[in-house]
Formats: structure tokens, sequence, C-alpha cells
């Protein structure tokens, strides 16, 4: 058979090959019949909730020590719920009792009605818990009608194939045998995609109807950093991904000893390494990967997969949540980057022929300025929990910078006056990524606190290649001369004017690219929190006199072949 790609969502990076061990969501058939003895009924319920809530909170201690205490939290949530006498317990008696139904009927439209309340409400929050009162009537339903949940794999190394995980599901796993998870609901967001990078085991989500595509007597390869998987591969393809998979579980176990070591040159020259995160609850994750702060917090996740609006609210907790694990290291927060490879239901935008060059980020957050200033109250409210800088996405002109960055001291004067704290100095910077923008960087440099370089959509508006269309990809790369001369333009007007420069695009977290970032005097690298180790290790090996060296050679060539070349050659392995 043809080898198949199906392109999901990345939650998790790494790889993974094995054969594919299917989840049913079994859907508990709920029995309609009347019940004759109350009594005997509502002592069913009873027991079934005792134990319910024993195994939850089994799972819960589980939880805390294989994941830690926030991921678990989860199942204290869960338990909650059930013991709740108000909005759960009572409604159910009184359904058996005066209703005359049957446990589980009981059971199943309570928590319906729970499960409605939260997906209707405007808290983000309690729309992600929507799933988890799903997860809860599964266990307690299978508890009153004395029937064993799903079975999980416990002894053949497998991927996990899924229609949604859910929490409970994670924690009845044994890990040491569950090599990937492909669900097909499910975002970066999800408490799923929380576990899966928490215990670093790579996962794919949005491959629709993913069941129907694979077999279980055949491996299929998952890569999480891509967020692909393929089926029906060739053998050869299947040895080169498990030799992928061997280095990679070597080098995992390599990199523990990089944890608290500083991030240096051999002869001794810092630069930071910050992670890249979408949500509050991933900077603990970045954290203990030895993230020294957070370069890129995609604000616009908490706007995606919702048909509503975050609320100030909500985006404030977020930001808080961040703030507050990264304690006194910097966590950058990019502003609103809605629209383009981002599609969302919540914000009502025009449908666009061509939505990369068109109505998103900071344009649209110039045009709807309440959505802008929802979020940058959110985010100077947020400022007293931490050291937050703000950064804004898609900057193509000057006047495009000075009217954000006038909305953002309008909206700081307006907390002010209501008496609201907000920290005195808040670094303000910009995303390089729009080559207008990299051209001009001596201009930009004396308006901001720093840049941070945006590659992924560098080199897409510099090449004019989608950085998505699988059909023009070879033509996308960052080894492309006029990229990589934006690029220096960029960190030699930064320098000029003695502000930072990062980089936060996917380029920051490429080893081969190192030496070269090292040779331009880029200040800080922000990547997605497992690459940190790994890129420490690599700066560990690098001499700076070497890398300035090469940077003196890639400058004077031509082609992005030649460049890569050179580069790949440099690579630290
Ligand atoms: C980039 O463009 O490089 C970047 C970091 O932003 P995003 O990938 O979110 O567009
Ligand atoms: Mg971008």
């Amino acid at each position: 058979m043809d080898k198949q790609e199906y392109k999901g969502i990345p939650i998790s990076p790494g790889m993974a090959v094995e054969k594919p061990y299917f989840i049913e969501q079994e859907k508990k058939e709920i029995p309609n019949e009347k019940i004759y003895d109350v009594k005997a009924e509502l002592g069913n319920f009873i027991e079934a909730c005792h134990k319910t809530i024993t195994k939850i909170e089994k799972m819960e201690k589980e939880a805390k020590k294989r994941v830690g205490g926030k991921e678990a939290e989860v199942f204290a949530v869960h338990a909650a719920i059930l013991k709740d006498q108000y909005s759960f317990i009572s409604p159910v008696q009184q359904k058996i009792e005066c209703e005359k139904k049957n446990a589980s009927l009981a059971v199943e439209e309570q928590l319906k009605f729970i499960e409605k309340t939260m997906s209707e409400s405007d808290s983000e929050l309690f729309q992600a818990r929507a799933s988890d009162i799903r997860d809860i009537r599964n266990q307690l339903i299978s508890e009153i009608l004395h029937s064993e949940l799903g079975s999980i794999p416990t002894k053949e190394p497998c991927i996990i194939v899924t229609h949604e995980l859910t929490p409970s599901m994670t924690m009845k796993m044994d890990f040491s045998y569950v090599k990937g998870i492909v669900s097909e609901v499910g975002g970066p967001t999800s408490h799923a995609a929380i576990i899966a990078k928490s215990l670093g085991i790579p996962a794919v989500a949005g491959i629709a109807d993913a069941m129907e595509h694979m077999d279980t007597e055949e491996m299929i390869i998952l890569d999480g950093d891509a967020g692909n998987i393929i089926i029906h591969a060739s053998e050869e393809e299947i040895e080169k991904a498990k030799d992928d998979v061997r280095r990679q579980e070597e080098e995992v176990h390599q990199l523990k000893k990089y944890i608290g070591c500083p991030s240096k040159t051999r002869d001794g020259k810092t630069i930071s390494l910050y992670g890249n995160i979408g949500n509050g609850a991933e900077a603990r994750n970045a954290l203990q990967e030895g993230a020294e702060g957070i370069g890129l917090f995609r604000s616009e996740f908490l706007y995606l997969n919702r048909d509503t609006l975050p609320s100030e609210e909500e985006q404030f907790q977020e930001y808080k949540k961040a703030l507050e694990v990264m304690g006194t290291k910097r966590v950058i927060v990019r502003t609103l980057d809605i629209g383009g490879d981002k599609p969302q239901k919540a914000i009502d935008i025009e449908e666009e022929s061509n939505p990369f060059l068109g109505f998103r980020a900071i344009r649209l957050c110039l045009k709807r300025k309440e959505l802008f200033q929802t979020q940058l109250r959110a985010l100077l409210r947020a400022s007293e929990y931490g050291n937050l800088a703000i950064m804004f996405p898609m900057i193509s002109s000057i006047e495009e910078l000075e009217a954000a960055k006038e909305e953002l001291q309008n909206v700081a004067d307006a907390l002010r006056k209501e008496g609201v704290l907000i920290k005195d100095k808040i670094p303000v910077g910009m995303m390089m990524e729009i080559p207008s923008a990299a051209i001009l960087a001596n201009e930009f440099a004396k308006k901001v606190d720093f840049f941070s370089i945006g590659t992924n959509d560098l080199t897409q508006y510099t090449l004019a290649v989608d950085r998505g269309n699988e059909a023009v990809s070879e033509l996308y790369t960052i080894y492309h001369p006029a990229v990589l001369k934006l690029i220096k333009n960029i960190a030699d007007a930064a320098h000029k004017e003695g502000i930072e420069c990062g980089i936060c695009g996917e380029a920051g977290g490429d080893r081969r690219l190192l030496p070269l970032w090292i040779g331009l005097g880029i200040d800080e690298l922000s990547t997605v929190p497992k690459s940190i180790l790994k890129i420490r290790k690599s700066l560990a090996k690098l001499d700076c006199k070497k890398c300035n060296k090469l940077v003196d050679k890639v400058f004077k060539m031509n082609t992005a072949s030649d460049i890569k070349k050179l580069l790949e050659g440099k690579e630290e392995k």
C-alpha cells in the first residue's frame, strides 16, 4: 500500500515508531427503565460515587508522583464535582426519588446539564473542564453498571490512537509502554497536551478519523515536532525513524546533566535560553526544561479552539500564572497574532483570498481597538506579578509601531487612573518578521527595548514562499543568503542602539544554526522547551572566535545550498 502522510497539530515534540493501539471511548448504553426500589438505587448511586472518588483520589496521588502537583489538580477537580452536594448529589438523588429514574440515567442527565453549563460559559477554563465531565461520566456510569472502562495497554510498546485523550485515561496508562499519542481532537492547550508534554511523550492531535486509516499490525511513524503521522511507510523509512527514536532516547538521557548549568560557550560567552509557550501552564514545563525565561508567549493560543473571546480576567489569570511561575525571569508576551495560518472562530473576520498578507495580528488589533485594549489591560494588570515584557507582532512600519505603543500608553494611563497597580518600566519590543522592518531595523531599534526575530515569517515573507505549503517547501529555507542578511542587519542594528536581539522562530532552536547566532551576537534564543537542554549542550562546545570566522564565510556565500552545507558540517553532535 502507498505511504500516506497526515498533517495534524503538533502538541508534544519527539519521534515515535510503533504499532497503533486503539482506545475506543466507549459510550455505555444507559438503561431507560424506571426503578421501583428507590432505597436500593440511592444506595447504588452513593456506593458508585464513593468508589469512583476513591479511584480518582488514587489517580491524583499517582499523577502527583508522575507529573507534579499542577497537572494532578485536574483529578482534585473531578473528585470535587462528584462530592458537590448542591449541583450534583442532590439533583441526582431527586431524580431517583421523585422521578424514579435509575441511577445511571439520573447521573447522565445531571452531568450533561453541568457539561452544557460549563461549555456555554465565557470562561475558557470552564469550557476546558467540560471534557473533564465526560471523563467523570464514563467512570461513574461504569461503576454504577458494574462494567469496566476500555482497557489500557500495559505490556506492549505502542502509539495510543484515540478520539480524545482524557486525564483519567492518561493516568491509567503505564507510560513506559506508551511511546506516542495520536488523537482526533484536542489542541495545544488541552489537558492531554499538557500531560504529554510534561511526560515527554510525542503527540499529535487533530488527525481526523485517525483510526480508520490505520492497521493495528502495521507500524506508524509519529513526528511530534512537525505534527505528522505516516502510515504504510516503507521498511527503510521505518528503520530510519527507529534510528531517530534511539538517538532521541539516548540524547534525552545524556541531557539531564545540563539542567541548572549556565548557558555559555566554551570560552565563556553567555546567551539566554528561553522557552516558547502557548498558555500560562506551559511556563512550569519550560522552567523544568531549563528555560531561563519565556521568549515568546503566543497569546493567540488563548483565542483558538473557541467561539467566544477570552475575557480580560481570563487572560489576566493566564499571564499572571506564567509570570508567577517564572518569578524574576523575564516573560515576553506577544500580543495577539491571529490570522494567516492561525484560523479562529472567536473574532469575526471576513474571509480573505490571501490571509498571510491580510488583516491579521497588529493590523487587526489597531483596527479592533476593544480587542487590543482588553488584552493590554490584562497584560498590564498582570505586570505586577513578575518580570513582564510586551512584544508586538507583524510590525511592518514605524507608524504601526508608534500606534501600538500609543495604545499601550493610553491603556496604562487609564488603568493608573482607576488606581490599578502596574509595573513602572515594562520593556516593549517587537517581532522582526517582515522584511520592511528588517530593512529599517536601524530606525526601529531607536524606538523599542528589544527585537525578537521571527524567522518563520521572515523567511516566508522574504522569499515569498508560503511556510505551510508542501508544494513549495523546498524553496522555504532559512539558509537563503537574503534571509540571513536581513537577520544580520537586525542584529547589528540592535547592538548599535544597545538593545537586545533574540530569535523566537523555529531557527532559534536549530542546533545547526547555533554557531551562526553566536557569531552574529544574538543575545537570546527562545525555542520549544524540550530543545533548551540540547541547545545548552551544543553551546558549551562552541568557541566564539570560530563562530565569528564562520559568519565571515557564510556572508561571502551566495546560495542557500552552500551555506547549508557549511553549517551542517559545523553542527555539534
Ligand atoms: C515567527 O514567525 O517566526 C514566529 C515566531 O511567530 P509565529 O510562528 O507564531 O508566526
Ligand atoms: Mg510570525
